[in-house]
C-alpha cells in the first residue's frame, strides 16, 4: 500500500518527556524508575537538540496527514522543575516552537518565583498532592494548586495512613474550585486497597450524618478563624436551625446554610450579616465569608 494512503486517525502528536529521575520529595512508595536521585540531568544543549529533532519529525508526520496534528509536549520525571535548565528549556520551546503546548506533571512544591515561571511558561498540566511531605510543603502545594487552577488539575494521592488528611484536601480544593481527582496509592498489598475503600465508606456515612445533603445549601459559609471553627462558634451562639425568610442554618452543622427551593439571595445575605453580628456580640470575633456575593444587596 502506498504510504500516502495511510491515515492516522489520532489528532495529536505527543511527546512524554522524562526529564530525569530526580525529585524534591522522597515518597516511600516511589519506584526507582521515577526517583533514584542519581541519574544525570541531560544538559541544555542536548535538550534543545532533541527538541529540534522532535519538531522536525512533527513536520514529516504532518506531511502524511490530511490535517496537521496537535503538537504536545508533556514533561514528567521525577519532578521536572528540579532540572536546573527546565525553565530555560521551556523558554526555548516557547520561542522556537510555539505550535507545541507545554504540559507539566509536578508534585506542586515550589516557591513563588518558580510558580510565576510555571504560570507563564507552561500551558497546563497536573499537580499531584502527596501526603509524605512536610506540613509546610503541603500548604505550599495547595496554595499553588489554587493559583494554577485555571490551567492545572490536581491528583490527590490517597494513602490509607493519611485518609482524613486527603479528605480535607479534597474539600479545600472543592471549595476553591480546583479540579481534582482522588487516586489510590500504596495499594500494592490487596489489604491496603480494601482498607482505603472501607474508610471511604465510613467517611461518606459520617458526612451524611453531619452535613446536610439532598437539599439546597450554600456549602460552607464562613472561613474558620485561626485555631477555631466557625460552625462551633455559630452553634455556641445558639443559632443552629435559626431561620431568616427562605434560608436557615442547618440543624446538623452551624457553618452550613440551607435554602428553600425558591430561596432568595437577599435572605442568605441578611442571614450572613445577622450571624456575623451575633457572633461578634458574643465572642468579639469577626467571621469572614467563604462565599462571595455578586450584585447589589445594600
Ligand atoms: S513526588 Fe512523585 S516522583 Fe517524587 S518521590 Fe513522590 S512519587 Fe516519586
Amino acid at each position: 500500500m502506498p504510504i500516502s494512503n495511510i491515515e492516522d486517525q489520532s489528532n495529536r502528536y505527543q511527546i512524554i518527556w522524562d526529564l530525569g529521575r530526580r525529585c524534591s520529595y522522597a515518597c516511600t512508595y516511589c519506584p526507582p524508575h521515577r526517583n533514584n536521585k542519581t541519574s544525570a540531568f541531560v544538559n541544555y544543549k542536548s535538550l534543545c537538540k532533541s527538541m529540534d529533532s522532535v519538531a522536525e519529525y512533527a513536520v514529516l508526520y504532518d506531511s502524511f496527514r490530511k490535517k496537521p496534528a496537535k503538537k504536545k509536549l508533556s514533561f514528567t520525571g521525577g519532578e521536572p522543575t528540579v532540572h536546573p535548565d527546565f525553565f530555560k528549556f521551556l523558554k526555548y520551546t516557547k520561542n522556537e516552537y510555539p505550535e507545541f503546548s507545554r504540559g507539566l506533571t509536578t508534585n506542586g512544591w515550589f516557591k513563588n518565583s518558580v510558580l510565576d515561571k510555571v504560570l507563564s511558561l507552561t500551558t497546563g498540566g497536573t499537580i499531584s498532592y502527596h501526603c509524605e511531605s512536610t506540613t509546610k510543603q503541603k500548604k505550599q502545594v495547595i496554595s499553588n494548586a489554587i493559583v494554577l487552577r485555571e490551567k492545572y488539575k490536581c491528583n490527590v494521592m490517597f494513602h490509607k495512613d493519611y485518609f482524613e488528611e486527603c479528605i480535607d484536601v479534597c474539600e479545600t480544593l472543592e471549595k476553591n474550585s480546583v479540579d481534582f481527582i482522588p487516586r489510590i496509592i500504596g495499594d500494592d498489598h490487596p489489604d491496603d486497597k480494601k482498607s482505603i475503600q472501607l474508610k471511604q465508606k465510613e467517611y461518606l456515612e459520617h458526612r451524611k450524618k453531619t452535613q446536610p445533603s439532598g437539599i439546597y445549601n450554600a456549602g460552607s459559609v464562613f472561613k474558620n478563624p485561626k485555631g477555631l471553627h466557625s460552625g462551633e462558634l455559630i452553634e455556641r451562639a445558639g443559632m443552629k436551625g435559626y431561620r431568616l425568610g427562605t434560608v436557615s442554618i442547618s440543624e446538623k452543622h452551624g457553618n452550613f446554610f440551607v435554602a428553600d427551593k425558591n430561596a432568595k439571595a437577599i435572605d442568605l445575605y441578611n442571614l450572613v450579616l445577622h450571624v456575623k453580628k451575633v457572633v461578634y456580640q458574643k465572642f468579639a470575633i469577626n467571621l469572614e465569608e467563604e462565599i462571595r456575593f455578586v450584585g447589589n444587596f445594600g
